[in-house]
């Protein structure tokens, strides 16, 4: 989509960063980018964008963008050219499938499209020979993935973004939409607006006329900080860090005990719900207040809301899948949804939200170690389903979590590490333990459009490109399937990662060989069944994307997902008993609870954002969020420096004083290299899900003299 104004050309991409997938125009004038437009109607950014999407073009022409593949030498990195880079690789991948594949790792990308995630986890299953691929979803949602697959069938949000002005309950937990998504924090704004302000709603009457005016809306938070998502809640519970289970158990309870479930949808589309009862025959509700720190009246209130006041849509994010217990939490969530109803409806659904701009393409691409593409689970009777699909023959054992890698890694039981477009040094917990692991494994090829702390740690660096250098599709969280054009050339000898990778293929005589995206887009609806009924043509008649499951060509998509049945083998969903877990609990020696999240500035490990001078301007170094309470009992002023130490490791950071955290409660946003935070989490991991707990250490606060 392209139009022209004032002598430049308009072009339609997507913001390529978080996983609400604005739409956008990027502005070219003389064959360059100079500029960001936003697009009016688009169904999720509907013409608002954060400082991030204003400023993305920016990384376009930027002057640190790699141009040439560098192999390591002696005195460190020299220029090669491709076809040696290619034959080199190509060569690693050869000797490792001979010796062990599963001593090989790759890991994919959340920032590729799904054409270059489908590639790379076929690279390692068919070529290589292994399960060993991951990407960043190990870290955000992979308990999405399994909780929600067990129990609804389908491992994505249910609703649309815009599906939120139909709800008249909003239950917001371990999420912070506002600095995390602004793109669909506006939508929950606009909802407000909508239900309580008469003008607004006049305005929004006469534009949308089959939209009733409510009046009830509410929307309940519940965050152990006072988020900005959180000044804007109806009801606020300020949970303490690790004890979301009780908290949403003593809800399920409370809904239970008033005889507030709906009997109809629990006798004829679920099961498991006698469990859940017996489950929390027991449970004490005055206990879970006194863990949980939160008055019974307020989740007593929270709970008859949410139950009462439907439809009710629940929105969480990594504050609840970031836990050793992050897979339990999530179908703790999915059991409140289920016993009331809430969900298959307009207003009603269960939206667990994205991170990266594609991470839910990834997930469906199969970029998993424990998933073929499709979420087909890796398992010897899938396997064979693969091997139909793919007429070759395709590995049957489960690969190895991320999490799990770096432990082998450290062990020195990894000898190729190919990653495209990750930096696992700041995003894994343990910087110094990554990077101990980095230094032992043979041979690493980092894929890139920055020379990140990763690839710095690389032997062989290739450059690769942004997305507007390039064609393929991209999914956003709320399922939609978009399709971006390439823009313009990548700088100097730089190449998407589609091409890198096919030109691997190519080298090592892999056929058929794929005459480009569309080719591969083309395979991807073959094997993967949500996608069958989406084409490059269609993609390019419904620019703002179609939304899978679209099982055929006549298809329009699907907004909310389970309205009729849910896609498990019975058509019901599972109702799963929960154990309540207090996850983390302070010590003399480690009297603070630590948590971890986003600035609305900056994007995960900030490879890009940290490059973008307006961005940087706002926030550009590690801080520690400290309680006015806490900083007066330790004699602190803003700014000064202390020691930050967990059982994990020490950081010197520098400290800010803010009413946001609670007493006891630490924060520090997880996008900065100095120092890197990540050094201070640990590696406990949820064993259904491989997620490392980010969320909720102990902590201390060394005072400097
Ligand atoms: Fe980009 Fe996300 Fe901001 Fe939208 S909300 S402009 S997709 S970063």
């Amino acid at each position: 989509m392209v139009f022209k104004l004032m002598g430049a050309e308009f072009k339609y991409t997507i913001c390529p960063f978080c996983g609400a997938g604005c739409g956008i125009y990027l502005i070219v004038k003389n064959g360059a980018v100079v500029g960001v437009e936003r697009v009016r109607d688009h169904p999720v950014s509907a013409g608002v964008l954060c400082p991030k999407g204003v400023y993305s073009w920016k990384l376009i022409r930027h002057p640190e963008r790699l141009t040439q593949p560098l192999l390591r030498r002696e005195r460190g990195f020299r220029p090669i050219s491709w076809k040696q880079a290619i034959k080199i690789i190509a060569e690693k991948i050869r000797e490792v499938r001979k010796d062990d594949p599963n001593r090989a790792y790759l890991l994919s990308s959340a920032k590729c499209t799904n054409e270059e995630n489908y590639l790379m986890q076929k690279l390692a299953r068919t070529v290589i020979g292994t399960n060993n691929i991951d990407h960043c979803a190990r870290l955000c949602h992979s308990p999405t993935v399994v909780a929600l697959l067990r129990s609804l069938g389908s491992a994505a949000m249910t609703n649309s973004i815009n599906d939120v002005v139909n709800a008249k309950t909003l239950f917001i937990i371990g999420y912070n939409p506002a600095e995390s998504h602004p793109g669909l924090f506006r939508h929950i704004m606009a909802a407000r607006i909508k239900h309580s302000s008469p003008s607004a709603s006049r305005i929004l009457a006469a534009k949308f006329p089959s939209i009733k005016h409510e009046t009830r809306f509410k929307i309940i938070v519940a965050d152990p900080r006072k988020t900005r998502t959180a000044i804007h809640a109806d009801l606020h519970l300020q949970h303490r860090p690790g004890t979301d289970s009780y908290l949403i158990n003593a809800m399920t309870k409370i809904i239970i005990d008033h005889d507030l479930i709906d009997k109809e949808f629990v006798e004829n589309r679920t099961i498991g719900y006698e469990e859940l009862v017996k489950s929390l025959k027991d449970f004490n509700i005055e206990y879970a207040s006194r863990v949980t720190n939160v008055p019974l009246k307020l989740i007593e209130e929270a709970a008859i809301t949410y139950a009462t006041n439907k439809p009710s849509t629940i929105y969480y994010g990594m504050g609840i899948t970031q836990h050793r217990n992050g897979t339990a939490l999530v179908q703790a969530l999915v059991n409140l949804a289920l016993i009331t109803g809430n969900i298959g409806k307009p207003g009603a659904g269960v939206c667990p939200v994205r991170g990266q701009a594609n991470v839910q393409g990834a997930c469906d691409m199969g970029a998993l170690s424990d998933f073929y593409p499709g979420y087909r689970a890796v398992n010897p009777e899938n396997a064979k389903i693969m091997e139909k699909l793919w007429g070759t023959k395709v590995p049957e054992e489960k690969g190895m979590y991320s999490s799990e890698m770096w432990l082998e890694a450290q062990l020195g039981k990894i000898d190729f590490l190919y990653i495209m477009g990750e930096n696992p040094l700041l995003s894994e917990p343990g910087y110094y333990r990554i990077l101990r692991a980095l230094r032992r494994i043979d041979f690493i090829v980092v894929q890139d459009i920055f020379l990140t702390e990763t690839a710095r740690e690389a032997d062989l660096v290739l450059p690769a490109s942004l997305w507007a250098e390039k064609t393929g599709t991209m999914t956003n969280t709320e399922r939609r399937v978009q399709l971006i054009d390439k823009i313009v050339d990548p700088p100097g000898e730089a190449r998407s990662d589609i091409d890198i990778l096919l030109m691997i293929y190519k080298e090592l005589g892999i056929t058929p060989l794929y005459n480009g995206p569309k080719e591969v887009f083309e395979e991807i609806r073959r094997v993967v069944p949500a996608y069958h009924g989406i084409t490059y043509e269609r993609l390019i008649s419904n620019r703002y994307g179609i939304q899978w499951p679209c099982p055929d060509e006549k298809h329009p998509g699907t907004p909310i997902l389970h309205v009729e049945k849910f896609p498990t083998p019975d058509g019901r969903a599972r109702i799963i008993p929960v154990k309540p877990e207090i996850t983390v609990k302070t010590t003399k020696d480690y009297p603070y609870i630590l948590i971890n999240g986003r600035l609305i500035s900056h994007y995960n490990t900030g490879t890009m954002t940290r490059r973008i001078l307006e961005l940087l301007l706002k926030e550009s170094s590690s801080i520690l969020i400290i309680s006015p309470e806490d900083a007066e009992k330790l004699n602190l002023l803003d700014r000064d420096v202390v020691e930050l130490e967990t059982p994990y490791g020490k950081e010197r950071i520098k400290v800010r004083i803010s009413p946001e955290v609670p007493p006891g409660v630490l924060f520090v946003p997880n996008h900065f290299v100095d120092p890197p935070v990540n050094s201070v989490t640990g590696d406990i991991i949820d064993q259904e899900s491989g997620i490392p707990e980010y969320k909720g250490i102990p902590a201390r606060i060394n005072v400097l003299k």
